[in-house]
């Protein structure tokens, strides 16, 4: 038990020296995601004040300030909190469980030899993958559908709504791409800053209140006037448990057939059927999917 408080203790310290890092030192390690989060959504504030897609929609749209709020929860106080040690103990854990029942304790498919030129692009295009199957499971699991509701609950589209997202997907997220990355293939890019950099641009950008698809390139990379389909409240038949659901790369909704942008998404209704009984505020929405659904 000693160890384990030990190991905990080490965590944690070795964790708040990186955010003091990160505070002090903006270029610190190739750069500080405090600074790069802040930075990235002044560009795309900046893009909603200078050339809005709607323009009736307000500078402080609705739940402007949760969602900031949320932005910097998930970001850095999830991770400062909980996220951190659960991690790094579960991976632990899970390795010497692993080695228990005689599995390897990670890399079944070692691919960390190959050149990093290899590596690279692979592990970009996988991680992105096994979250569009997760975000597919986020909508079609009814239990996971709980905590995603949060991100569905944003009625005015900005760019902070981006990290409007329960802390439970956090680790739904993380832990398939633990499994997939880390333990069957070995990867040890987690932690690559420029890759993070991009698709916190992209995913920041999705949300953004802008007329943006990248032309021909719409195909290959999600875009504001696709993903704000995903939003959509109504849902068409054929597609019964959502559509676009990519999350750096569009190109997997194209490949899987769950692409849909009909015609010019920038006023269509956002949300969820009976959205109005939705809680609005952080901690209720924090707490709401552990409650138990009233039956009527
Ligand atoms: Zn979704
Ligand atoms: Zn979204």
């Amino acid at each position: 038990m000693g160890n384990f408080f030990h190991q905990i203790s080490v965590i944690y310290s070795s964790y708040w020296n990186y955010l003091l890092k990160e505070l002090t030192n903006p270029f610190n390690n190739g750069g500080s995601y405090f600074y790069l989060l802040i930075a990235i959504s002044l560009i795309a504030w900046s893009l909603e004040i200078i050339v809005p897609w709607r323009k009736n929609q307000a500078i402080f749209r609705k739940d402007f300030w949760i969602d900031v709020f949320y932005m910097f929860f998930n970001f850095f106080i999830f991770n400062l909190l909980i996220f951190i040690v659960l991690s790094s103990l579960t991976a632990k854990y899970f390795q010497t469980f692993m080695q228990f029942i005689h599995l390897p304790k990670s890399g079944i498919f070692d691919l960390s030899n190959l050149s990093l030129w290899i590596q690279f692009p692979v592990y970009f295009l996988l991680a992105d993958f096994v979250q569009w199957v997760i975000h597919v499971s986020l909508h079609k699991n009814k239990f996971l559908w709980k905590f995603h509701k949060i991100h569905h609950s944003v009625t005015e589209m900005g760019f902070a709504a981006h990290l409007r997202y329960h802390w439970i997907e956090t680790l739904v997220y993380k832990t398939g791409m633990y499994i997939v990355l880390a333990w069957l293939l070995n990867f040890k890019l987690e932690h690559v800053f420029i890759l993070h950099a991009f698709t916190i641009l992209i995913g920041h950008l999705n949300h953004t209140n802008i007329a943006l698809d990248y032309g021909i390139f719409k195909y290959v990379l999600n875009n504001p006037k696709m993903h704000i389909w995903h939003h959509a409240k109504k849902i068409p038949e054929n597609l019964p448990f959502g559509m676009n659901f990519g999350i750096t790369l569009s190109l997997w909704d194209y490949l899987f057939k769950t692409a849909y942008v009909p015609h010019d998404g920038k006023d269509i209704e956002l949300g969820f059927d009976k959205i109005e009984t939705f809680p609005r505020g952080f901690f209720a929405q924090f707490v709401n999917p552990f409650k138990k659904e009233k039956t009527k």
